[in-house]
């Protein structure tokens, strides 16, 4: 395409500010709508792995990267005595820390700050109409302002306002009967460089994993079917999550108590993009926008990245948008559907609903922390690598 072409994107996380940097280095010209009134920095731990490493390396931002580790030496499972039932430390690539361990907010930041000179960003706010013609989309925005653009890609995650805009019902958002909430609380003595998981009956999981900032990250998820949640108001919401802490043992009470204290409780019923098409005429998405895969899969920053990485490359590439958009969709749909598929049994098995189901958690989890199981899936492991490889190939454009 046109290297001078106007690109606008909806979304200043991690896939928009990705996209930006790889389309401002090849010359198009970028901006960046964000709803929020400044970047958003809240969140826990995201891994950064396989091709995604592969990109930041490119980008000139891994060692950064690499910098701003949590500090977190592995995983353990804690039982309702506070005791360690199993322990996975950090090490390998299949465990549960990874070595491209960074705060989301502090990822979101430095993407900001290695864009902020070639993309043009706007805050506070967001696109409520679009109306394509042959040669442009054309936008209005919140305050009433309008803007003319070749391309408009959605980044704005996985309850993108701007991806209904585009494609209105058509995708479809596969809730998967869990909810997650995430919000930082302050370090205590009693707090280590553990990532602590407990499990407690009634499907309940709390995790509290430390962070560079001198405070711990706290999660707390649990299973319904009620989609009623998401409607509600934040303090109806934080009525809940107290409600369903009530009794969970371990931690609960102090979870319950910085719940009040909190102003960032994010909360969100757990669910996957799934959607046929990824692009209308001169419009299209990325990201969780285009295809969550949710944060069990542990991939949804990577595949934020690499979708970023490829489009724009794609862009670069072809004349027409139409080409690049299906050559992009070529090479990114079945690594998305790869990582998509989630293993049988989850979220259900991780939250039991009885003391016994709490009980067999654990006690598997200290089987597979067991030194004979971790040697055969070490093995196990590097076999399946020689196969796969990588996650996804990429080329590289210029
Ligand atoms: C505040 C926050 C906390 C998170 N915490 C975690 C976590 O702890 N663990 C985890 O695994 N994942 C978390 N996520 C999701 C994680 O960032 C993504 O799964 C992944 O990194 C892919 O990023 P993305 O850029 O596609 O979408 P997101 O990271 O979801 O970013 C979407 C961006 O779009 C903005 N936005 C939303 N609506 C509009 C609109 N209409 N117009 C313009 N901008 C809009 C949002 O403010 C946000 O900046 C969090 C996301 C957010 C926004």
């Amino acid at each position: 395409m046109n290297s001078k072409n106007k690109v606008l994107i909806s979304g200043a996380s991690i896939a928009g500010p990705t996209l930006g940097f790889w389309l401002a280095k090849y010359g198009f010209e970028v901006t960046i709508v964000e709803r929020s009134q400044s970047l958003r920095l809240g969140g826990q731990n995201l891994d950064i792995r396989g091709a995604g490493r592969a990109i930041v390396r490119m980008m000139g931002i891994e060692k950064e990267i690499l910098a701003a580790n949590t500090g977190e030496i592995g995983l353990q499972f804690i039982n309702c005595d506070n005791e360690v039932e199993a322990e996975f430390p950090a090490e390998g690539s299949g465990s549960f820390t990874s070595e491209a361990e960074i705060l989301r907010g502090d990822l979101v930041n430095i993407l900001y700050e290695h864009t902020k000179n070639d993309v043009h960003y706007v805050f506070g706010k967001y696109i409520t109409a679009i109306h394509q013609g042959p040669d442009k989309v054309e936008v209005t925005f919140s305050d009433n302002e309008s803007g003319s653009f070749h391309l408009l890609i959605a980044a704005d995650g996985v309850r993108s306002a701007t991806r209904k805009l585009i494609f209105g019902d058509e995708p479809e958002l596969k809730f998967l009967g869990l909810y997650n909430a995430w919000y930082t609380i302050p370090r205590l003595e009693s707090d280590t460089q553990w990532a602590r998981w407990y499990t407690a009956p009634g499907s309940r999981v709390m995790l509290l994993r430390p962070d560079n900032h001198g405070t711990i990250r706290a999660s707390f998820s649990f299973l319904s079917d009620d989609k009623g949640y998401l409607s509600q108001s934040d303090r109806e919401q934080k009525k809940v999550l107290k409600e369903k802490l009530s009794g969970a043992g371990w931690e609960a009470e102090r979870l319950m108590k910085e719940i009040d204290n909190n102003s960032e409780v994010y909360f969100d019923g757990i669910s996957q993009v799934k959607a046929p098409r990824w692009f209308d005429g001169r419009a299209g998405m990325i990201g969780d926008a285009a295809y969550c895969p949710t944060p069990l899969t542990g991939m949804g920053t990577t595949l934020a990245m690499v979708g970023a990485y490829l489009l724009a490359g794609e862009l670069s590439r072809h004349d027409h948008h139409e080409d690049a958009f299906a050559a992009y969709e070529k090479r990114m749909r079945p690594f998305v559907e790869k990582v998509q598929k989630l293993p049988p049994g989850v979220p259900w098995l991780a939250h039991p609903k009885s003391k016994l189901g709490v009980t067999v958690v654990n006690k598997a989890a200290a089987l597979l922390a067991s030194r004979p199981v971790k040697m055969v899936s070490k093995l196990l492991r590097s076999k399946e690598k020689e196969v796969t490889k990588d996650d996804i190939e990429l080329p590289v454009f210029e």
